[in-house]
């Protein structure tokens, strides 16, 4: 991939953190100012004037905002009407748009001040645990499973080549068996001599989920999540049920069990233990590079150092003093360069997040070609 060339790269490191810092801070005035027009434009419905049934459709209609960017300066400028206050917190970093809307629906005259300042320098789930707690929000909700209806989707698959198989043996009245289990939908082929693909139909289900769990569950959750980052950087909750499932079941379901002893009996009458399939099956493998003699490997008593060291989180400063302490997608990293002659001790070991590792790399490479 080629980066864009937008002439800033001939910037220094400290310019382009300065300009960025100075276009943050413009960027915030400016959409304090968009929202007190915003406030004005509601007051005076000039929305209507312009021919919108409401703000929200002048602003997406008109504007092209996306509904939610809509909604966010929306509410902002409607509690900016109440508590002009908020302008002078949104541009001095204290209060955020998400933060607004969280507390607007529970904003009154006599609470609003209140809600406000509760709501100056949280997260997101600081406040909502805050409103939950304060308006009683902690959902009553049963445990659902709902079926979603099915969809169908279209895909295209290959066919097998004429040299595999040859056209006349070819029946499309049954799905080839390479073909996904869900097909229900007859194989429309191309009108072609040379079959080389065709259009399949397959029946997709999902089902929703919902419940609410335990502040200790969604701790768990999270930190499954930050184990897995590596497989599932997108960390979507279904990959991590899956996976946990997948253990759960394949310890404790006596089904499993079963099969097992049945495989382990039936290689028995064959005379093969599974030890022994194993030894064969590892006698087949490529030797291993033994590990001594690997001077870049990490033993598990070093890896073990050094996470406890470094308590399980990535260790990198910044120059203005600030911390990393990511904790998911962690790496260990050669203080001093192992293409540079570092060695794999612990003392020259630390763990790194995935960021500030390819920001190492990135910097050794150069101090390499220099
Ligand atoms: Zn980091």
């Amino acid at each position: 991939m080629h980066t864009l060339k937008t002439g800033l790269n001939t910037l220094t490191d400290t310019e382009v953190l300065n300009g960025f810092s100075k276009m943050v801070r413009e960027e915030r005035e400016s959409i304090a100012n968009l929202i007190l027009h915003l406030a004005q434009i509601h007051q005076r419905r000039l929305y209507a004037q312009s021919g919108h049934p409401s703000l929200f459709s002048f602003l997406q209609k008109e504007y092209h905002y996306s509904g939610s960017a809509a909604f966010r300066r929306i509410q902002a400028a409607k509690l900016s009407l109440y508590f002009p206050e908020i302008i002078d917190l949104f541009k001095s970093e204290k209060l955020n748009l998400v933060a607004i809307c969280l507390i607007y629906p529970h904003v009154t005259p006599k609470n609003g001040k209140m809600l406000i300042q509760a709501a100056i320098g949280k997260t997101k789930q600081e406040i909502e645990y805050f409103l939950d707690t304060q308006f009683s929000r902690i959902e009553k909700t049963q445990d659902k499973i709902r079926r979603l209806p099915v969809i169908q989707k279209k895909i295209t698959v290959p066919m097998p080549s004429k040299e595999t198989c040859p056209p006349q043996s070819l029946s499309f009245k049954e799905a080839p068996s390479n073909l996904p289990k869900k097909v229900t939908a007859t194989v429309a082929v191309k009108a072609s001599d040379r079959v080389e693909s065709h259009t399949q139909v397959i029946e997709i289900r999902r089902v929703k989920l919902e419940c609410v769990v335990d502040e200790a569950v969604a701790k768990k959750i999270e930190r499954a999540k930050q184990i897995l980052r590596h497989k599932y950087p997108k960390g979507k909750l279904e990959d991590i049920l899956n996976e946990a499932l997948d253990l759960l079941l394949e310890k404790k379901d006596p089904q499993r069990k079963f099969q097992r002893m049945a495989q382990k009996a039936e290689a028995k009458t064959k005379g093969e233990t599974i030890e022994n399939k194993g030894a064969a099956y590892r006698s087949n493998l490529p030797k291993p590079k033994p590990f001594k003699t690997n001077p870049r490997y990490l033993s598990t008593a070093l890896k073990k150092e050094v996470w406890l060291r470094d308590q399980g989180m990535c260790t990198y400063v910044g120059k203005n003093g600030k911390a990393c302490t990511e904790q998911a997608g962690l790496h260990y990293d050669h203080i001093h360069p192992f293409a540079l002659g570092g060695q794999t001790t612990p003392e020259n070991i630390r763990l790194l997040c995935q960021s500030h590792n390819l920001y190492r790399a990135q910097q050794t490479f150069q101090k390499m070609q220099l």
